[in-house]
């Protein structure tokens, strides 16, 4: 039996997750769930999975919850700070991390200094603080198992491969609902347009940043640090199916692709299961309805923020850091209605200008730089 530390069990992936462990009852557990605004819906959790604690990571409103999740027998942990604590001391085999932004950095640290292996899902944390997290978790023996579909379908491609033998990997992308939009168009986009997703069902924020391509620039940065490869080894492709959830080419010239319908609950199995496979009744991808797959160069004029994404890397040191804060003050911005679609990009590359880079990315200066970013642009707003 494996015990799951699930951080962010009321969002998208937390609730897949919970799908695929319901179906796998004599295989995984839940020690610790966490919920960080949706208090019900933690609360109906610990009734059905009975975890042996879980953290509330927002405001509690209302101190009667402590007593109510007493009475289920559960402990209630609460603030930012409990995730922490709880990735430090409680007992679980595997961190999940499904936690939206860098929020979901210091847990992951704290778990991996444990030597807990970790199924992430949180792609903030890789482009935050990729160089630290990936060097800590080489100390302490621990995998960093990707969720993310394009990172599982690379870490599939990989099995059995030498790293010397990679020729460079493909990243496949949608290309968000805006993909055949002119740019002029970017100006007018509303909320509930850039929330609509073509292909995935996701939260609020990697819809958004599916809409800009900035999901992808993010995955080309997790991509970097997971896979130790060049930024010149790294490619984009637009594949609007998502079908192909991305590409291996080898020096020897042959590709290998992972391919299969878009659902989260496929990667995430995966990284519960790796190295081994465990039968499911998930829907099967059917060939002969998709008789045609299409690719195209991505348009990173029109993307501006793919754009920001491999220049950051590029720049090194903090600017992944100033960039992924940067880009998520400003999607929560344009979600209230406070700015629009097409200043997402130009937030974050003045962020980027404004900011004086520390090249060693060490956390003290990872943190200093996010929390920079986010004051600079809030300012800007
Ligand atoms: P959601 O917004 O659906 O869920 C986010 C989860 O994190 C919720 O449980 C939420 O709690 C919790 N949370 C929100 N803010 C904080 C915070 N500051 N501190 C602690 N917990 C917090 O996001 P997704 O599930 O879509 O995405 C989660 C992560 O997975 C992201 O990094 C995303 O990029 C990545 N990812 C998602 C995919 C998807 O298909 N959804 C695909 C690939 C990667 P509450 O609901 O109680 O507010
Ligand atoms: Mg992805």
């Amino acid at each position: 039996m494996r015990k799951i530390c699930l951080f962010g069990a009321t969002g998208s992936i937390g609730k897949s997750c919970i799908d695929i462990v319901t179906q796998f009852p004599d295989k995984f557990s839940f020690t610790i769930l966490s919920a960080h605004s949706d208090i019900d819906a933690l609360f109906e959790l610990t009734k059905r999975y009975r975890p042996q604690t879980v953290v509330f990571s927002g405001v509690l409103e209302k101190s009667r919850w402590v007593t109510d999740f007493r009475a289920l027998g559960v402990e209630l942990l609460v603030g930012p700070n409990a995730l922490e604590s709880v990735a430090s001391e409680a007992e679980y085999d595997v961190l999940v991390n499904a936690i939206v932004g860098a929020a979901g950095l210091k847990s992951t640290l704290r778990a991996i200094e444990r030597g807990k292996n970790i199924a992430l899902a949180n792609k903030e944390t890789l482009v935050t603080a990729g160089e630290l997290v990936m060097h800590l978790a080489k100390e302490n023996n621990v995998a960093i198992i990707p969720i993310d579909s394009e990172h599982s379908a690379l870490w599939q491609c990989l099995v059995g491969e030498r790293p010397q033998d990679i020729e460079r990997i493909i990243l496949t992308a949608s290309g968000g609902p805006f993909r055949e939009k002119p740019k002029s168009f970017f100006r007018e986009v509303t909320v509930e347009q850039a929330l609509n997703h073509p292909n995935w069902d996701m939260g609020a924020k990697i819809t958004i940043d599916s809409a800009t391509l900035m999901n992808k620039g993010l995955e080309v940065i997790e991509a970097y640090w997971l896979f130790g490869v060049k930024l010149e080894q790294i490619a984009v492709v637009i594949h609007p199916q998502s079908i192909i959830h991305s590409m291996v080419e080898f020096v020897d010239s042959s590709i290998k692709a992972q391919m299969g319908l878009p659902d989260m609950r496929v990667p995430i199995q995966y990284a519960l299961s790796y190295p081994h496979r465990l039968p499911n009744k998930l829907p099967r991808l059917d060939f002969t309805k998709y008789n045609s797959l299409t690719f195209f160069e991505p348009d990173t004029i029109k993307f501006r923020c793919l754009q920001l994404a491999f220049d950051s890397l590029a720049v090194g040191g903090t600017a992944a850091a100033v960039l992924n804060a940067a880009n998520e003050e400003s999607v929560w911005a344009f979600l209230d209605k406070k700015i629009r679609f097409d200043q997402i990009p130009v937030l974050i590359e003045d962020a980027l200008a404004n900011h004086s880079n520390h090249k060693a990315a060490t956390l003290e200066n990872v943190l200093y730089s996010d929390q920079w970013a986010r004051e600079f642009v809030q300012r800007k707003i």
